[in-house]
């Protein structure tokens, strides 16, 4: 569904860049090829059983090396681990689960930064803007016992919940940070 660099030899990625080729490298860029949007634990967990089995300050160091060389993008959804994924270059956006914290790509309308410009004049030269879609997957939509799709933290073993409303879930769309003023 979304589109990564798998026709694209991962070695020659790395050379691209000018990054050295290593085991470690090329098995975190499979793993996050195979698994989009993974958090650095997720990545570990992912290479266990393979050879090239890195501690979680391996794999943090070689997702910061490769996103720092813009072979990754970094994306940090609110209360979530930083996760990565080889989608780069483009100006997609995401939408994040509330309740599990899945997270699925979403096309951005425009096609380049930034695609929202400020309702006033800030005085910034506007470089983009990060637009995360918050709401219910279709899983969650599916278990959630309720119809409303606004229960979004409500976990299923607490009996003491009836109607509790939680200020901190966002519901529905569109949470934009404005970021970077400065002119490319
Ligand atoms: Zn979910
Ligand atoms: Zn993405």
């Amino acid at each position: 569904m979304s589109h990564t660099a798998s026709d694209h030899d991962t070695s020659e990625l790395l050379r691209d860049v000018g990054l050295r080729v290593t085991a470690g490298r090329l098995a975190v860029l499979d793993a996050l090829e195979r698994m989009p949007h993974s958090d650095a634990e997720t990545v570990r967990q992912a290479l266990t059983d393979s050879p090239a089995r890195l501690s979680l300050q391996a794999v943090h160091n070689v997702l910061g090396d490769l996103a720092e060389a813009g072979v990754l993008r970094r994306i940090q959804p609110a209360r979530s681990a930083a996760r990565y994924e080889l989608r780069v270059g483009d100006n997609h956006h995401h939408a994040v689960c509330s309740s599990c914290g899945a997270v699925t790509d979403v096309d951005c309308v425009v096609g380049h930064a930034p695609c929202l410009t400020p309702s006033g004049d800030t005085g910034f030269a506007i470089a983009a803007a990060e637009v995360t879609f918050w709401g219910l997957c279709a899983d969650c939509t599916a278990a959630s016992p309720s119809s409303s799709p606004a229960s979004a933290a409500a976990s299923p073993d607490t009996p003491d919940t009836p109607d509790t409303p939680d200020p901190a879930a966002p519901a529905g769309a569109a949470a934009s940070t404005p970021t970077e003023g400065a002119a490319p």
